[in-house]
């Protein structure tokens, strides 16, 4: 995709659009002078130069790269008329495309037909919603979720005044349905969260266990997949790289009571657009409430009578209609293939860890992050943080750079893998990559071989 081709295109299209109105004149205290733009123009580009790599396969730290050039085309045509959909009046056409792919997420997450949703600006905000839903539906009753699940939980539920569970997680950071239970005994709990793709580590939590639980105490699900959402993709196809028993839990969502996702995380968007669903579109009534500011000139649904949100970019829902055109939520063709790139560079890169001395896999992937650490000779946890951060601080400033990401831990979760290791220290920061772009896959080998010279180097 030539994006100085299609940047001209649409704003030809745009142009010819708005001349279809007839002409005027522009204010002239709206009016740039040439020079002071482009000087502008030069510093602006000249600061965005300090940006990390995020669009290069070498860059294999953070949750982070740039949006497909599909979006960003989507992005640009819709924002040059900047509809706002939080009414229908805001922007009739991508209020209806907002609608649209709405629909096509529910339907990837297998949500009925009448599922009501909505964009977000992102996944905290998705789940903001969803336990505030909980909170109106089971006032008086508390909100579960395991100590890896997104702190984004914690807080809102603090800003939401909901009373908080925190529930044991395993060393493989999934929830403890034990310790789940031994909590839902008590009647207490009104929703649990369960968390399909962790932040830190991609742990996906048992959500089919967790719905059966659910089911015989009576509480509801929320399924937080901001992150891990698109794998769902993964979840019915034979030729799906993801192991069964994942499938499994992926599948499990289409039972869940709401979910959370992020399409600017694995939807090839750029930020701004996260999502959430509610199964029973009856819910849609915590909602309501007054404006004495929108016109609501038709009896349709608006967007804005469903989120808690107001202006909302209609860029963002055409941006995403527009991506899918293009990369329709399939698992053999358009997205599916992509997330199955970045599952099988994680498989393969966490192989070759395994194989080797010097390093060691903190946890075999999931998805798509691979987390490992050093193996230190000294054998302390001290030095697994020291050799860590060494590592992390060297790759960046090598003449061909690799970006890596740090993840602190606790020494049970590495005294469970190395018995022998001397616990000096109550945390280690290791090493993780979050391996989200497809091209990734062609460059596991060449990333692996840099990490164990550095390794080697800085033991
Ligand atoms: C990213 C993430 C969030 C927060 O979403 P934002 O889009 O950053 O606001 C919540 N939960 C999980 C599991 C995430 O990965």
């Amino acid at each position: 995709m030539d994006l100085k081709v299609l940047f001209g295109q649409v704003v030809d299209a745009i142009e010819d659009w708005k001349a279809s109105w007839g002409s005027y004149e522009t204010h002239l205290a709206t009016r740039v002078d040439g020079k002071d733009l482009a000087d502008a123009l030069g510093l602006y580009v000249e600061r965005l130069g300090g940006n990390y790599p995020f669009f290069h396969p070498h860059y294999a730290g953070q949750m982070l790269k740039p949006p497909h050039p599909a979006a960003v085309v989507g992005y640009l045509a819709a924002q040059l008329i900047n509809p706002n959909n939080h009414a229908l009046d805001g922007g009739p056409p991508t209020g209806q495309m907002e609608k649209e792919v709405v629909r096509d997420l529910a339907s990837m997450f297998h949500f009925p037909g009448d599922t009501l949703g909505h964009l977000t600006s992102g996944g905290t905000i998705a789940n903001l919603e969803a336990l505030w839903i909980a909170r109106e539906l089971h006032p008086t009753k508390s909100v579960a979720f395991s100590h890896e699940a997104h702190y984004t939980h914690a807080r809102m539920s603090r800003v939401l005044g909901l009373r908080t569970v925190s529930i044991a997680s395993d060393h493989s950071g999934r929830l403890d349905l034990d310790a789940l239970e031994a909590n839902l005994r008590k009647g207490t709990v009104g929703t649990v969260v369960a968390t399909a793709g962790t932040t830190g580590v991609g742990a996906v939590d048992p959500i089919a266990e967790v719905l059966s639980l659910c089911r015989r105490y009576e509480c509801r699900l929320h399924v937080d997949a901001a992150y891990g959402g698109f794998f769902t993709l993964l979840a019915r196809s034979n030729s799906s790289p993801l192991n069964p028993d994942i499938k499994r839990h992926f599948r499990a969502i289409a039972d869940a009571d709401s979910v959370a996702v992020d399409p600017h995380k694995h939807g090839l968007q750029p930020y701004g657009c996260g999502a959430i669903l509610f199964r029973d579109p009856s819910v849609g009534q915590y909602y309501h409430h007054d404006s004495p500011y929108t016109y609501f000139t038709s009896d349709e649904l608006h967007l804005g009578e469903i989120s808690l949100e107001c202006s909302r970019a209609g860029a963002s829902a055409g941006a995403l209609w527009f991506t899918l055109q293009l990369f329709p939520l399939n698992a053999d063709t358009g997205l599916g293939p992509i997330v199955a790139a970045g599952v099988r560079a994680a498989r393969q890169w966490s192989e070759r860890i395994d194989a080797e001395d010097g390093l060691a896999l903190f946890l075999p992937p999931t998805l798509d992050i691979v987390t490992f650490y050093p193996v230190p000779t000294s054998n302390t946890v001290s030095q697994i943080d020291e050799a860590s951060s060494a590592i992390f601080t060297r790759a960046m400033q090598e003449e061909d750079p690799v970006f890596l990401s740090l993840y602190r831990v606790d020494k049970a979760a590495l005294l469970a893998r190395a018995r022998d290791l001397v616990a000096d220290r109550d945390q280690a920061r290791i090493l993780r990559s979050v391996l989200m772009k497809p091209e990734h896959e062609t460059v596991v080998a060449d990333l692996h071989e840099r990490i164990v010279n550095l390794a080697q180097k800085y033991d």
